[in-house]
């Protein structure tokens, strides 16, 4: 903890050295107005529908009350705090980040899941780790953040959550314009990237290095014990068999390299959740857009939510980040990138993993270590991470691979699958510029008896088109996706037997969403809100991104058939700016 938090808070910004986080206040600006609160997250972190209607929820959500502490009791309590990180920023050392504008408050367990969450503010003010800026979020941002976290949550991936939305009226930030504020509250099992483990590591600072790993075994992780316990044992190609096989799932009996080193184990299950989560980024077509180190959970949840979208029409070199020239944090780089930070933190991590390793050539010469001594260590931690390389393809692979199978209506998993129908059919969206949910909703909806012949099936892939779009559904496209459709009924059959469209056809919508939070209904929704002072529609919409699953919503059925519907004419594939 940073000591001299309350006389150095009147310094602003500065480095914090030896520390993990800093005591500091939340400072709201302007009258709070609650526009949002996600029933999903309530009950998740076990407060009540009427608990969430009190002053004090709402004071506390808008920053304006500290609930676990007080000012007649200084000592006692908790006080909010900002946590220390830093991180590599496309590719490059970047420095002291941390948490700029963003607040925790406190820690509470929901008593029926026995689950912990770190509650958080995002836009409440300046800390010492705001650097050059204001601590302060945008409206427009916010509700992106606000409905991405609780959508992805409802689709089931691992992600921090959000729990409300507070406009501060009347406030007004310095953008590209002047706009509104913003406070966000949020919640995660926990806030560590790993860029707090970057910052220690590029400090030479052994000792707080060594704290967060401990802290991040026991405290996050739940302890020691519930880390996996060996590295899956022979070749990289016997890796791959074992985990695509399922065999043991996080425990691989038999000897393995460094099976008992404890940061080592620490360190595959970060890889391992980090490798479940991409895959699933991959699966559903969503990408972050900024993918830092300091934007990569230890937890592997989806984090720090900027210039983030989900695909439209399936585009693989698509990037939402306006100003990712190079594409770094495109859709189909993710799985490298998140690789490229799992190498970084198994650089940080690389003395505590019994390596040594690549952490500094200085600590070698600090220990006493001679020259020999110090090759054998690089050696052993290159070799750790090249096997947890194949550790992390191999459940990435066979995780992408167990959803896109759900995802296509089929219930095993055939070698042949993944060329034949994977890829053929990613392949139909890319040359046809073809909507990618739709694709899979619209699949889920085809009865066995609407393809068995060629013309019915040409006739049905008219289907996977934007409705009026004829030039592209020339008869050669709608030909391959007809063949296409052949193979798939004739899988489908295998698996099922016949007659069993409308079984098959709710496990397939149960994980095909008909709702997609894309940036276009993003925008309308942003403009609605901030432009227009509509306060219905963001209700409305967080019915659709709550059960994004179901076929209609006691809403509006034209206006619910128009969100889910065709990406509006020059509204597809559209980039962010990272100011936010
Ligand atoms: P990001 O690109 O969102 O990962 O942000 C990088 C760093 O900049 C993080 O440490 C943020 O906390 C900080 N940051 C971004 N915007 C602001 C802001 N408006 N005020 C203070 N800090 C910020
Ligand atoms: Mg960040
Ligand atoms: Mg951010």
């Amino acid at each position: 903890k940073d000591s001299h938090a309350a006389e150095r808070q009147k310094l602003g910004p500065r480095m914090v050295k030896d520390a993990l986080y800093t005591y500091v206040r939340p400072d709201p600006q302007g009258e709070a107005e609650l526009l949002g609160v996600s029933q999903r997250a309530l009950q998740d972190i076990g407060l009540s529908e009427e608990e969430a209607k009190s002053e004090e929820f709402k004071d506390t959500v808008a920053g304006k009350k500290i609930l676990t502490w007080d000012e007649s009791k200084p000592e006692e309590g908790i006080y909010p705090w900002a946590q220390c990180y830093g991180g590599y920023q496309f590719g490059q050392w970047a420095g002291q980040l941390g948490d700029g504008r963003a607040i925790s408050l406190f820690e509470t367990t929901n008593p029926s899941t026995n689950t912990r969450y770190e509650i958080q503010l995002k836009g409440a003010g300046r800390t010492p780790y705001s650097r050059f800026a204001d601590g302060r979020a945008v409206l427009r941002s916010s509700i992106r953040e606000f409905v991405v976290s609780e959508y992805l949550n409802a689709i089931n991936i691992p992600t921090t959550r959000a729990l409300s939305l507070t406009l501060n009226n009347g406030s007004k930030i310095m953008r590209e314009r002047m706009e509104p504020g913003a406070i966000v509250a949020r919640f995660a099992q926990s806030w560590i990237r790993f860029g707090t483990f970057d910052l220690q590591r590029m400090r030479g600072d052994r000792k707080t290095l060594r704290t967060i790993a401990d802290y991040t075994a026991e405290h996050v992780y739940g302890g020691w014990d519930k880390l996996p316990s060996k590295l899956p044992p022979g070749d990289a190609k016997e890796v791959h068999h074992q985990i695509s096989a399922g065999v043991g799932k996080d425990t691989i009996e038999g000897e393995g390299v460094d099976a008992e080193n404890r940061y080592t184990r620490l360190y595959r299950a970060i890889l391992r959740a980090n490798a479940l989560t991409v895959a699933k980024w991959q699966a559903y077509g969503f990408m972050n857009g900024v993918l830092n180190t300091d934007n990569t959970s230890i937890l592997g949840l989806s984090i720090d939510f900027g210039p983030f979208a989900f695909l439209d029409t399936f585009d693989p070199t698509y990037t939402p980040n306006h100003d990712d020239h190079m594409l770094r944090y495109s859709y189909r780089n993710q799985p490298t990138i998140i690789w490229w930070n799992l190498v970084r933190l198994g650089e940080a991590l690389g003395e505590l993993m019994g390596a040594g390793g690549k952490v500094d050539e200085r600590t070698f010469v600090e220990k006493g270590i001679s020259e020999k001594e110090a090759d054998e260590l690089v050696n052993r931690a290159e070799s750790v991470i090249d096997r947890a390389g194949e550790e992390y393809k191999a459940v990435f692979l066979a995780e992408y691979r167990r959803l896109m199978t759900q995802r296509l209506g089929l219930k095993t998993q055939q070698d042949s699958d993944f060329e034949q129908l994977m890829s053929e059919l990613l392949n139909c969206l890319e040359a046809f510029e073809l909507d990618f949910h739709h694709a899979f909703r619209r699949l889920s909806g085809i009865k066995l008896s609407d393809v068995e012949t060629e013309n019915q099936r040409k006739d049905v892939a008219g289907r996977f088109f934007r409705a009026n779009d004829a030039p592209r559904q020339e008869s050669d496209s709608r030909e391959r996706i007809g063949t296409w459709l052949g193979k798939w009924s004739v899988r489908v059959k295998e698996d099922w037997g016949e007659d069993r469209d409308e079984e098959r056809q709710a496990a397939m919508n149960a994980i095909n969403p008909k709702f997609v939070p894309r940036s276009w209904v993003l925008d309308e929704l942003i403009e609605r809100v901030e432009k227009k002072g509509e306060r219905d529609i963001l209700p409305q919409i967080m019915k659709l991104n709550l059960n994004p699953f179901q076929e209609s919503w006691d809403w509006n059925a034209d206006e619910e058939e128009r969100f889910c519907g065709d990406v509006p004419k020059y509204k597809g594939m559209m980039q962010c700016s990272c100011s936010s």
